[in-house]
């Protein structure tokens, strides 16, 4: 199968999700910050994702990672074609179900609503799901092996790093109501953990 498809495929995914953020983006900059965590790890971590996402997968189409490339088997396209599409339904979900509450680093909005409904029912990283679910279409799609699982690497580190200042946040925030939240759902994946 030719190598190409896959990173092409990818490639318009990722550009599918950075149209799903765009506009959350614009209404999220316009929605005043009361509460920043956002420390030196956060923003390196932040920016070791970015390359994952974007770097390395263009690098992949350049000779630079050429030495790192393998052949791309079409179940491997298949299924990383299902992952992407179903990471991005829940990355739109989890964006809607958010609102004025999203934001891509850890702070807290004026008038910031808990949210426990929609895709937040169940799990209450909907949006992080829907990150993980990329990477493994990014490491099914882009038959290199650098570029291939760069963002699962990057994000497994954002997300050790985040979820407990996240879940802290958001207890300091809201107390209660988050602890009842948090007893009820799972983390990441629904009645499993
Ligand atoms: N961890 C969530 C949200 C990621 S966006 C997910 O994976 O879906 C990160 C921001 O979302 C945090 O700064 C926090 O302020 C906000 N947030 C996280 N969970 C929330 C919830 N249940 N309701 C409202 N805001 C939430």
């Amino acid at each position: 199968m030719n190598p190409w498809t896959g990173n092409l495929t990818f490639l318009i995914c990722l550009i599918a999700s950075i149209a799903i953020r765009i506009p959350h983006d614009k209404r999220s900059q316009e929605t005043k910050v009361v509460k920043d965590r956002k420390g030196a790890v956060e923003k390196t971590l932040l920016g070791l994702v970015m390359a994952g996402l974007v770097v390395f997968p263009l690098l992949s189409f350049t000779p630079v990672l050429s030495f790192a490339r393998y052949p791309m088997h079409p179940v491997a396209f298949a299924l990383g074609l299902f992952t992407m599409l179903l990471s991005l339904w829940i990355f739109h979900r989890s964006h809607e179900d958010l609102g004025r509450n999203w934001s891509a680093t850890l702070e807290i909005r004026e008038s910031h609503a808990l949210i426990t409904n929609g895709i937040y029912q169940k799990i209450r990283h909907p949006m992080y799901t829907s990150i993980f679910l990329m990477a493994i279409g990014q490491a099914l799609l882009l038959p290199n092996w650098l570029a291939g699982p760069a963002t699962l690497f990057a994000f497994t580190l954002m997300f050790v790093s985040r979820l407990h200042t996240e879940e802290q946040m958001m207890l300091d925030q809201f107390g209660a109501e988050y602890e009842a939240y948090r007893q009820r759902t799972k983390r990441i994946i629904p009645g499993i953990w």
